[in-house]
């Protein structure tokens, strides 16, 4: 999380090159389309796009309440924007955003400023759930505690807790995450990579309703990290740029690379990986009927193991921590 966009490895665009759609001056290319984009036609094309996801992966959406998971970098900022913006048409849906603060001194606090700052532009409910009221401990502190571990491996399945619980007490119905298509592919080329089709399958958007998890939708699926990215900047939108300084620990990053270099020899190959994983999650749905989770038996909540992953995390990091954590 918090890292900067790819920078574009193509050469800058010649000073004449002209939108493929109307003779305005181009601001992008998308080699995955082979053409030009003006800020005009690129704002409008990207808008649709997200507008077709949320109605593909929340159909026929018309009351209740919608949760969106609120980072304050450029991501889920735009993801937050455009779900307002989409949403404010049905004034029966409810739109809150929740933050999580993990406790990592030096990026959260302004993160979390630009999604106060967000929230209030738009007149968007805003909800902050601390690590440290939450789970007694912060990513800061554990990082020191486990030093041979990831951080990112405890501060992400943590952070999946905070949120869905979060959503949960607001009454959610779907939360919403910043996703984009560079970090679904990164993930999808993982989980394969690892021969994980259980996580492969239970990715986000999720396709099946599992009772105490509220399902998951990613607007910005179809939308490649850079043009989110000049989408803040064109909209000026309030984010934060920082990186978080975990995050050069994280598996992901030999992804990202891999996806870049296969993406730039290939245009369309992120559009692939997502391809293959819904394929593969309709074959999975047409042939297995999908049982009710277990249920972790320290804290309650969804679970694919006996004990959840948060739990033993926490358990690992509180060593003296006993009893049901369950909300
Ligand atoms: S520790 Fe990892 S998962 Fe947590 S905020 Fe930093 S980069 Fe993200
Ligand atoms: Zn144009
Ligand atoms: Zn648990």
């Amino acid at each position: 999380m918090g890292r900067a966009p790819p920078s574009n490895s193509r050469q800058p665009l010649p000073v004449p090159v002209r939108c493929s759609s109307c003779e305005a001056p181009a601001v992008i290319d998308q080699p995955y389309r082979g053409s030009h984009a003006c800020a005009g036609h690129f704002s409008t094309s990207l808008e649709e796009r997200v507008r077709q996801e949320i109605h593909r992966q929340l159909p026929r959406f018309g009351r209740g309440t919608v949760a969106v998971a609120l980072s304050g970098g450029k991501d889920s900022s735009v993801a937050l924007a455009l779900a307002a913006r989409y949403f404010r048409r049905r004034p029966t849906v409810r739109v809150v955003a929740i933050s999580v603060d993990e406790g990592i001194a030096g990026y959260r606090p302004p993160t979390l400023k630009a999604a106060e700052a967000l929230t209030r532009s738009l007149g968007v409910e805003h909800r902050i759930v601390r690590a440290a009221e939450e789970l007694g401990t912060t990513t800061d502190a554990t990082a020191v505690e486990l030093a041979g571990t990831v951080p990112c491996s405890f501060c992400g399945v943590w952070r999946r807790r905070l949120l869905n619980r979060a959503a949960r007490a607001a009454g959610a119905d779907a939360l919403v995450l910043g996703f984009n298509l560079d970090d679904l592919a990164q993930t999808v080329l993982m989980n394969l990579v690892r021969g994980d089709l259980d996580r492969l399958v239970r990715m986000a958007p999720h396709r099946v309703r599992q009772p105490g998890l509220v399902p998951r939708v990613a607007p910005l699926a179809l939308v490649p990290e850079r043009e989110v990215y000049l989408y803040a900047r064109i909209h000026g939108l309030p984010f934060d740029h920082g990186e978080c300084p975990h995050a050069g620990r994280a598996a992901r990053n030999l992804f990202r690379e891999i996806v870049w270099r296969l993406e730039e020899a290939q245009p369309g190959t992120r559009q692939s990986l997502l391809r293959t994983h819904e394929r593969l999650v309709e074959r999975w749905l047409g042939d297995t009927e999908p049982g009710a989770p277990e249920r972790c038996r320290a804290c309650g909540d969804p679970s694919a193991h006996e004990v959840c992953r948060a739990c033993e995390y926490l358990r690992i990091a509180r060593p003296s921590s006993t009893g049901p954590e369950a909300s």
